[in-house]
């Protein structure tokens, strides 16, 4: 017998999701974690009486109500909703693409004007089937919202050309004929009060937590204690890079704490001209929307991921894909280890997909394990 039913690498969103319900079926669980806090990503830490997201803009937002219930089971949520505005040189536009974009860029004022300027300019590209991003988005929204508001931040963000980049990416964007700033199209969509640490902490509740512990340091030990892994890291790490490495992209925040009530007025501020280096600031308080006389303030900066660095986002460009590919298959193998969460499946998923993932994992295990019994 051994001491606990699942030993959880990664105390994130996906780990602390699926600890809770293996909880509530009577299983026992030790989370790890090699940082110092709980929560992986949308760790929050309140500073000067507002919650600070200290791995960048974490908005939730899904269409799935199942999920959204269950995350109103640990939060209240507030009626937040993310319109961004986007910097370019000395030009603001509203994000996502909408009409308030289109009359910014072209004074255009109707729906039907907007559309003849875009398909205009679509139809100047003779691009049929789009191959990779910039013909995406080329094919999408033309050439002016391309050089304006795409092309030179997801140079940056990604440290690639876009044409190296997988279409997917720029279809997160919504792009639409009326005056709508919101850049999500879920129904469902707020920031939960009182931070997201908390969610996790309530997860957590029942699970013993060890951190600033590296599964790779202790894998032994760690592993004699658990019936089973569930295992929310690199998943090429865990297997030593023994096919190479997986690419990933790191990011680097800069947070300020400022003497003054409001900075920018508004949440989230991308920068899309190229030569700005950081790609977007953020002003916490307006998240949640803090009337505190201080503001803090954070810039993203994105960076080429090296060992030891913090891998935030997966590049599933096709070479990527097909790598990972290798690795899933042999994953598939284990039968004693779970993969999952961002880094684990690596995929570029929000936090309504990490969650319905740990509950379909947590579905077909945690039956499977009391069918066993
Ligand atoms: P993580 O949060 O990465 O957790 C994994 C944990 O495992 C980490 O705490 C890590 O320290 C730990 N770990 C890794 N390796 C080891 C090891 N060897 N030993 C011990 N511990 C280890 N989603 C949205 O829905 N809305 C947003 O607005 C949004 N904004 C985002 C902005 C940024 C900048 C980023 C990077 C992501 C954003 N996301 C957003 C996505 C969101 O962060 C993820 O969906 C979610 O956090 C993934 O949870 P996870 O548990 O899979 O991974
Ligand atoms: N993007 C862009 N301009 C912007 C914002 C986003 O070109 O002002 C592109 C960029 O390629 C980015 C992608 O759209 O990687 C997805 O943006 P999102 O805001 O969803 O990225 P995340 O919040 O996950 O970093």
């Amino acid at each position: 017998m051994k001491k606990y039913d699942y030993l959880i690498v990664g105390a994130g969103l996906f780990g602390s999701v699926f600890a809770h319900e293996a909880v509530k079926c009577g299983k026992t669980c030790l989370v790890i974690d090699k940082r110092d806090h709980i929560g992986g990503n949308i760790y929050t830490e309140e500073i000067e009486g507002i919650q600070v997201h200290k791995y960048g803009a974490h908005i939730f937002h899904t269409s799935n109500k199942t999920v959204w219930d269950y995350v109103n089971q640990f939060a209240e949520f507030n009626h937040f909703v993310n319109s961004p505005i986007a910097v370019y040189k000395d030009e603001l536009y509203n994000l996502p693409f909408n009409m308030n974009t289109f009359h910014q860029l072209w004074g255009v004022r109707t729906p039907a004007e907007a559309e003849a300027k875009i398909r205009e300019q679509i139809s100047r590209m003779h691009i049929t089937n789009p191959r990779n991003l910039e013909e995406q988005a080329l094919a999408l929204v033309g050439q002016d919202v391309y050089e304006k508001l795409i092309e030179g931040y997801t140079r940056k963000q990604w440290g690639r050309e876009c044409r190296e980049l997988p279409a997917f990416i720029i279809k997160r964007l919504p792009l639409r004929y009326t005056y709508d700033n919101n850049y999500f199209k879920d129904p469902y969509q707020g920031i939960p009060k009182g931070g997201y640490t908390e969610i996790i902490r309530k997860l957590l509740e029942g699970t013993q937590v060890i951190l600033k512990t590296d599964f790779f340091a202790n894998k032994e030990e760690l592993c004699a204690q658990a019936e089973k892994v569930v295992f929310t890291g690199m998943l090429d790490e865990f297997y030593d890079y023994c096919y190479g490495p997986l690419d990933y992209r790191s990011l680097r925040f800069e947070t300020e704490v400022l003497d003054m009530a409001n900075y920018q007025g508004n949440a989230v501020v991308n920068y899309t001209d190229y030569e700005v280096p950081y790609t977007r600031i953020i002003e916490h308080k307006h998240f949640e929307f803090g009337t505190q006389p201080k503001t803090v303030i954070t810039r993203e900066y994105s960076a080429e991921w090296t060992k030891g660095a913090e891998p935030y986002y997966p590049v599933n460009d096709p070479a990527n894909n097909e790598l990972y590919a290798k690795y899933e298959r042999r994953a598939l193998e284990e039968k004693n280890v779970i993969f999952g969460g961002r880094l684990g499946m690596y995929r570029y998923m929000d936090m309504d997909r990490v969650i319905e993932e740990a509950l379909s994992l947590a579905e077909t295990e945690l039956v499977y394990c009391n069918e066993n019994e």
